[in-house]
């Protein structure tokens, strides 16, 4: 097997994080000799976190300048950490860290980058990846004979690693860090004050336009849609997601979910989530929108409409009936669950 390498960055505690781990796993399932290179302010606790995953080397940039995600610290760092290990294979989770600085430091080594893996084995001796083309419509495996090969990893494809931790020996390594001209001062969170997207959740619960729509009454009822959708994700922890429909509203100055913004965006302009089950509730299931559902197993859908797309295939189940009415119960039932369990 080539020289591994599996690069991390410790997360704001200084430990590793689910997407490192779970790129740990996938590296260390390779076999061979595995190097972990780490970036952080402080790397002991990330690397006597992984000391029992097979890794025979841990290497670290660290110092206060490698605290904050900074292109010129990240790949100054990264590059120094390659060329310690000498590694012909780089293994990084997908983060939007890694995304960024990557691609910049395989062109400095004069090595090639696949982004976006969704898994690596070792196929009649030589390694491949899978990836997906075309916002997920093609998948390909492939190959390359130029090293070093940076691959990173998309969060949620592999099982994280999991191990008791142990006591690791670090060894530093110097990054030649030229002039620092970005100042991170400080992190801009999301318009919504409630944080909905939740990659790790079950279910993803996909919103649609109908939510803003009259209904049989003639009148919207938007406080109370935001209201059941709000219940809804508190009492189960789901994932929100949207159609375009309804993120597209608020573009267009009309009142739509306080808490909804582009990002909840599921489909072929938008996200492509994975989660095990999946619910929409007021969408209509057109293909544009479905096209996102492709890493949800098992897919539910409420819709007033017995012919939405949905029934068309799309769906495993479609409950033909009203979201506010379905949603109520589902919330009323789920608190009385909570009080019956004290929890
Ligand atoms: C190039 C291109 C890219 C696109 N990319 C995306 C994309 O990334 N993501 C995306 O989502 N769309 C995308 N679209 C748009 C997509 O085609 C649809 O227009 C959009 O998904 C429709 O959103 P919707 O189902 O929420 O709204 P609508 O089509 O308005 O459907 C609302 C649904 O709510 C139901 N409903 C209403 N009231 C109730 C109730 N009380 N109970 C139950 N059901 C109710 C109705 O029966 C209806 O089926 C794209 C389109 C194009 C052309």
């Amino acid at each position: 097997m080539e020289r591994l390498l599996v690069l991390a960055h410790t997360e704001g505690d200084g430990t590793l994080g689910r997407p490192a781990l779970e790129a740990l796993n996938a590296a260390a399932a390779l076999g061979g000799d595995l190097t972990i290179g780490l970036v952080g302010e402080e790397a002991q606790a990330a690397a006597n976190q992984a000391a029992r995953s097979g890794a025979v080397r841990f290497l670290a940039a660290q110092g206060p300048e490698f605290a904050q995600p900074r292109y010129v610290t990240d790949a100054a760092a990264a590059e120094a950490l390659c060329r310690a290990a000498q590694a012909q294979v780089v293994i990084a989770p997908g983060t939007a860290r890694w995304a960024r600085v990557l691609p910049g430091v395989s062109a400095r080594l004069d090595g090639r980058v696949d982004t976006h893996v969704t898994a690596i084995a070792v196929e009649a001796g030589a390694l491949a990846v899978t990836r997906w083309y075309y916002r997920q419509r093609m998948e390909a495996v492939l190959s390359r004979s130029r090293r070093p090969w940076f691959i990173l990893v998309d969060a949620g494809v592999a099982a994280p690693w999991q191990g008791e931790a142990g006591a690791a020996r670090v060894e530093s390594v110097d990054a030649a860090i030229p002039e620092i001209r970005t100042t991170v001062s400080g992190v801009r969170a999301p318009r919504s004050g409630e944080q909905t997207i939740r990659p790790d959740a079950d279910l993803l619960f996909v919103a649609g336009a109908g939510w803003t729509k009259k209904q049989a009454d003639g009148q919207t009822h938007l406080p109370e849609a935001e209201k059941l959708i709000a219940g809804f994700l508190a009492a189960t922890g789901a994932s929100l997601g949207s159609s375009k429909s309804l993120v597209d509203l608020a573009g267009e100055g009309q009142a739509v979910l306080s808490f909804m913004t582009h990002l909840n965006q599921v489909g072929q302009t938008g996200s492509t989530p994975r989660h095990p089950k999946g619910l929409a509730a007021c969408c209509h299931g057109e293909e544009p929108h479905v096209v996102g559902w492709r890493f949800i197993n098992q897919r539910r859908a409420i819709n007033l409409d017995p012919n939405c797309g949905w029934a068309r295939g799309k769906a495993d189940v479609v409950y033909v009936a009203d979201a506010f009415e379905v949603i109520a119960r589902v919330n009323a039932l789920l608190e009385e669950r909570k009080a019956t369990s004290g929890s």
